[in-house]
């Protein structure tokens, strides 16, 4: 029996959409703007790093097996995902289009025979204020 994912079936502006009804049959458009909802998802991903505090990767990993602890982790993904929607929703981005782009800027950002293996390059640390992230 093949098990199908949920992610299969809906769409992010269909996911987009289910956010924004809960917000809107609460009356909580007044809430959602974007400062306030950046510093939700902020928040949210505080709460879902909490979950691995002071554990290594081997804890974690056992931790994992554990149900109750696996959807704590599933909770805060989905709280933080929720406030992303939401963001997108009021900010009138286009989210698939925005990841698609950032996928492509990394690519040339990270190019697999330079990357390939490695998160960073010997000596390429950038310790002044002159970093810029993008
Ligand atoms: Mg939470």
């Amino acid at each position: 029996m093949i098990k199908m994912k949920l992610d299969d079936e809906l769409t992010i502006s269909q996911l987009e959409e289910k956010v924004w009804k809960f917000i809107e049959n609460r009356n909580w458009e007044k809430y959602h703007k974007p400062k306030d909802i950046a510093e939700s998802i902020c928040i949210e991903a505080a709460e879902l790093l909490e979950l691995f505090q002071w554990r290594s990767h081997e804890e974690v990993e056992k931790l994992m097996g554990r149900e109750d602890y696996r959807n704590r982790i599933e909770e805060e993904l989905a709280d933080i995902t929720i406030y992303i929607l939401s963001f997108a929703k009021v900010t009138g981005i286009d989210l698939s289009k925005s990841i698609i782009e950032k996928i492509e800027k990394n690519a040339k950002k990270y190019p697999v025979e330079k990357y390939y293996g490695k998160a960073y390059l010997e000596g390429n640390i950038k310790l002044d204020s002159t970093y810029q992230s993008s």
